[in-house]
């Protein structure tokens, strides 16, 4: 464990992070560095090196050479061993990976360690799985002919992540990735790109062949130089909707397979026979955890007209009660927010909600009492679905009040969004909130809960949330291109020209 013993110390000013390619650990080509801000303490506590394109460059064909390296020689079974092993690695480190992210992107040590000691389950999960991805025989027509398929790994994969939860999205592509065969290069968040580059050194710790996984750190530039790279087979983005538009377009030029998993804009649905304190504590779960810096937040709240003032009382003292603070205090609720543009935008958000005349029940903005990027936890009402607040995704602490009649009504607001992955649906009646989860166009409903993701269960958008879905074991076919081979078993020769 020599490697992990350097990030022991994550306060301590010489931690070093360099990017990971082919198998070693270096700085940029050009020695250029980025700094990471702790959002909490707005101090820069970490260097990391900005790749340049040659980087990335590097990391492609350094990915390209392991396809058929020993990396493409090992048998499904023993792919999934190495997974599972770094599986075993990953929860050993749990503790000091929380406390990275936690540093790096202001949110709280207490989520952010529950998501790294999650994040072995990822890995033990498609470990399983890596030697199950059967191809079919398909019964054919013709006696003379045997006709199989086979999934092939789609090649180098090359993976975006944002900084909301690094690791827990990096995982959700690579642990597929990696059982499909597939190589894997990442570049993590400008925000965020600690964890990523701590997470190599117990890739290596692992004994990954050289070029299975490299990273590269940086900007969007080095998000565009690796989108735009026509060595890279599949494109796997988790980001805003603008971005994942810019990384589809770059992928079109190379016919690079693409997954996306984008932004939200989520309804948390509350019937009149709800259990009113469950779906309080469901909704503050939904938007006000994380910050609201959760691409599934439940930013829209539809309730019913005959229970939205209970429901609002309710969520309005538990909103006002919530304890801003330092993330690393255990007793701390809601942190800042991850960056200075977010806080900014957040703030605008909510300054245009109130020039078009909604009415905050409470928060609205800034924190008086803490100095820094946090927002209150703000509850919108009076909005109509065209204002901003309604419309866009926030990515902060902020729900929006909608109110409904009567059922159809409920789901008419719930899929007026381009969006579409998330969504949760509060009443006791089972055959309503079937009748209801089928209807909503989302990814994922959630009856009497909101906020939970599991490897084995899929995940993804309908609409501009994305494209394709991550986890489940339909995931590592997304890493794959399916081959079908046709056997002639006769022995006979065919007139050429009567081929069909
Ligand atoms: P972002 O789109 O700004 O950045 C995401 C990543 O893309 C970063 O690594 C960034 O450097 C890179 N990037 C930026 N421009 C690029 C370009 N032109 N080409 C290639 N890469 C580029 O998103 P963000 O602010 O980091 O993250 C927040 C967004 O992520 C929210 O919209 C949120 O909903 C979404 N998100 C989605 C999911 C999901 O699973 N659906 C999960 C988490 C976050």
């Amino acid at each position: 464990m020599t490697e992990l013993s350097k990030i022991e110390q994550p306060n301590a000013a010489d931690d070093k992070y360099l990017l990971y390619i082919d198998g070693e650990f270096r700085s940029a080509e050009n020695d250029s560095t980025l700094p990471s801000e702790n959002p909490f303490t707005g101090e820069v506590w970490a260097e990391v090196p900005s790749a340049s394109e040659s980087d990335v460059d590097s990391a492609v064909k350094a990915a390209r050479k392991a396809l058929s390296g020993p990396w493409g020689q090992m048998t499904a079974r023993e792919r999934g061993k190495l997974l599972g092993k770094l599986a075993d690695l990953l929860a050993q480190n749990a503790e000091l990976l929380g406390i990275l992210e936690a540093k790096d992107n202001g949110k709280l040590l207490k989520e952010m360690s529950g998501q790294t000691q999650y994040l072995p389950e990822w890995f033990h999960y498609f470990a399983g799985a890596a030697d199950k991805l059967n191809g079919e025989v398909i019964p054919s027509e013709r006696p003379n002919f045997h006709i199989y398929t086979r999934h092939e790994p789609v090649g180098v994969v090359g993976a975006i992540t944002p900084w909301n939860s690094p690791l827990i999205l990096l995982a959700f592509k690579l642990a597929p990735a990696l059982a499909a065969g597939c190589t894997f290069i990442v570049k993590s968040s400008e925000h965020t790109p600690v964890s990523t580059l701590a997470f190599a050194k117990i890739v290596h710790e692992a004994g990954f062949p050289a070029g299975v996984f490299n990273v590269v750190s940086g900007g969007p530039e080095v998000g565009a130089f690796l989108s735009s790279h026509p060595g890279v087979n599949k494109l796997a983005f988790t980001g805003s909707d603008a971005t994942g538009k810019k990384v589809l377009c770059s992928a079109a030029e190379n016919f690079t397979r693409v997954s996306l998993e984008l932004g939200g804009k989520s309804p948390n649905i509350v019937f009149e026979d709800a259990d009113i304190d469950a779906a309080v504590n469901g909704i503050v779960a939904g938007v006000f955890a994380a910050t609201g810096q959760s691409c599934m937040a439940g930013s829209r709240l539809v309730v019913h007209h005959s229970v939205k003032d209970e429901l609002l009382e309710k969520l309005v003292a538990r909103a006002k009660s919530i304890k801003l603070g330092d993330p690393m205090d255990p007793e701390t609720e809601v942190g800042p927010m991850a960056t200075r543009p977010q806080f900014e935008k957040v703030k605008g958000i909510l300054k245009q909600a109130a020039n078009d005349g909604a009415t905050f029940l409470c928060g609205g903005g800034a924190s008086e009492e803490h100095p820094g990027f946090f927002i209150v936890p703000t509850v919108v009402d009076d909005v109509h679905s065209e204002m901003d607040v309604v419309k866009n995704e926030i990515f902060g602490p902020v729900i929006s009040v909608l109110t409904f009649s009567t059922e159809e009504e409920a789901i008419e607001i719930a899929n007026d969004t381009r969006f579409g992955l998330a969504a949760g649906i509060w009443t006791s009646s089972v055959q309503r909130s079937t009748r209801v989860a089928h209807q909503v166009k989302a990814g994922t409903v959630w009856i009497n809960a909101y906020r939970v993701v599991a490897p084995n269960v899929p995940f993804g958008g309908f609409g501009h949330s994305g494209i394709g879905r991550e986890n489940g074991f339909d995931a590592m076919k997304q890493y794959s291109e399916v081959k079908a081979v046709w056997v002639e078993t006769s022995g006979t020769t065919r007139d050429p020209f009567a081929v069909g």
